[in-house]
């Protein structure tokens, strides 16, 4: 086994992309800003998927596919959205190479390949997508559309972590049509409310639900619902956004219906998202300095059964009873593995199973073939247990459900407890500087007062709470009236 990785303590960054890499989740590619996603993180990721899929479908919801390119004058057409994303866009301009004549063996543009018109590649498709929806609305039977998208999109990120910020990134990407404004805030609010059950129940991440502010808004969104989440040394992370845009899209791209009374009007659009992002989340809320932390929800393997042999024959043994629990836990829907490879010892299994996050880990040798028992090791708590064979199937389902509670639970005690409320500037600086996580502040709502605040603390509103409380106060910073608390943080 490779040495030990840099502790949280020591280094919470470097322990990060240490343990992104040494658990195989991911590594660096030779693409600038881009991931490998590798087999044990893209099964992470397909778990995500597959219960995100399943909400989506139960609200209604079906899966399309369009297009990776976005024709310019598609792009440009709704200009807030444009010019929020044109700063970070890849633009296709060719579409083939020739031989260098300069260069032997090199390639360099065919300077006659030269497109008509540029494309841009997606770094979301509301452009795409809204104007493909003029053909496909035109009158009120056809609301609501409720369509979502699995699919990759390039954002030209500057800084880039793996998972965290990649320059592209898979994600999904809802978009949806309405026949009033009214629908469409629902639906903006329930596909978050989607989100912040999805992250709390599967991943056991306490979120935050909420409203952005005007400058951290998505370009072209009216309003955005967010769910924020706190990494464990104490920075903020935005989890998911999902936006309702009003009847911008609709009015950019031309896309009305005839309402019941034979009147056309321009629809009513939302947005919601989702990314790879979220395994930078499952990984910075539950891990440890040993490795990865998987809450069984979204364990590609939840158990693992590790044999201690010295002879084939105890081997032989081992095994038979190993395929015993085998048929038995899969028998309950739990995943679980046989670790018999004869190329690796004890040892290193163990230490590789406890870094890749396997919730539990079941040792059976000699001594528990002779007392019908084995050796039950949790990777949360790093406790062990023996257990008759008997109780097994049983012991292992309730340990499950309560390493999922009892993650959940350490999140959000710790969440808890780094959410300080100040009422000075000077406490509000202090809290960044010795405890950092959120704080709640009166803040009194305007951009200029916001942005001050980032500009001498680098904290920014993470979000208005949907739950705030009405109550007068004064701003934090510039002493105005407040009307509630929102929530500041230093963020990824
Ligand atoms: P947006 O369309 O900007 O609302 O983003 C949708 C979701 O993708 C949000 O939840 C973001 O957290 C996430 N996201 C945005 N940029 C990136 C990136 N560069 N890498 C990974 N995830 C991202």
């Amino acid at each position: 086994m490779s040495k030990k990785l840099t502790s949280r303590a020591e280094d919470y960054s470097k322990w990060y992309n240490e343990l992104v890499v040494k658990a195989d989740l991911a590594e660096n590619s030779a693409v600038r800003g881009c991931m490998v996603i590798k087999p044990y993180g893209y099964a992470i990721w397909e778990k995500m998927q597959a219960e995100l899929d399943k909400m989506f479908k139960e609200t209604g919801h079906q899966n399309a596919y369009f297009p990776l390119f976005v024709p310019k004058s598609l792009f440009e057409a709704e200009e807030k959205n444009a010019e929020g994303f044109a700063k970070e866009c890849a633009i296709v301009t060719h579409y083939r190479l020739q031989n260098d004549p300069d260069k032997k063996g090199k390639l360099r543009v065919d300077p006659e390949a030269k497109l008509e018109e540029e494309l841009i590649v997606r770094p979301t498709s509301e452009a795409i997508i809204w104007n493909t929806y003029r053909g496909w609305i035109q009158s009120y039977r056809d609301l609501p559309l409720l369509i979502n998208q699995w699919a990759n999109v390039v954002r030209w990120e500057m800084r880039t972590r793996l998972f965290l910020r990649t320059a592209e990134f898979l994600w999904q990407e809802g978009h949806t049509a309405h026949e009033t404004k009214a629908e469409a805030l629902t639906e903006a609010k329930l596909m978050n409310n989607v989100y912040a059950t999805f992250v709390e129940n599967f991943m056991a991440i306490p979120v935050i639900q909420g409203v952005k502010t005007e400058s951290e808004r998505f370009a072209g969104a009216e309003e955005t619902y967010c769910i924020e989440a706190l990494m464990q040394d104490g920075k903020a992370l935005q989890a998911g956004t999902s936006h309702f845009l009003g009847q911008n899209f609709a009015k950019a791209f031309d896309v009305k219906y005839a309402n019941k009374e034979g009147k056309q009007d321009y629809v009513w659009a939302t947005s919601w998202g989702v990314s790879t992002r979220l395994m930078g989340a499952l990984i910075m809320t539950h891990s440890d300095d040993n490795g990865l932390v998987l809450p069984p929800s979204l364990a590609p393997n939840q158990v693992v059964v590790v044999p201690i042999y010295k002879s084939e024959e105890d081997l032989n043994a081992i095994t038979e009873v190993a395929n015993g629990i085998l048929s038995n836990l899969r028998g309950k829907n739990i995943s679980v593995k046989f670790d018999n490879r004869t190329t690796h010892r004890p040892g290193a299994k163990f230490a590789q199973h406890e870094l890749q996050g396997v919730p539990l880990r079941i040792a059976i040798g000699p001594k528990d073939l002779a007392n019908g028992t084995v050796e039950i090791a949790r990777r949360d708590t790093l406790t062990k247990q023996i257990v008759n064979l008997e109780d097994l199937a049983e012991a292992v389902e309730s340990l499950l459900k309560e390493i999922q509670e009892a993650l959940f639970n350490k999140a959000l005690d710790f969440r808890n407890a780094h959410i300080t409320e100040v009422d000075t500037f000077e406490e509000f600086k202090e809290v960044l500087e010795t405890k950092t996580g959120f704080i709640s502040a009166h803040w009194d709502g305007t951009n200029e007062t916001e942005e001050k605040i980032k500009e001498i603390t680098k904290a920014t509103i993470r979000c208005i709470p949907l739950d705030m409380k009405a109550v007068n106060g004064v701003c934090v910073y510039s002493g105005n009236p407040s009307k509630g608390r929102v929530l500041f943080a230093k963020a990824y």
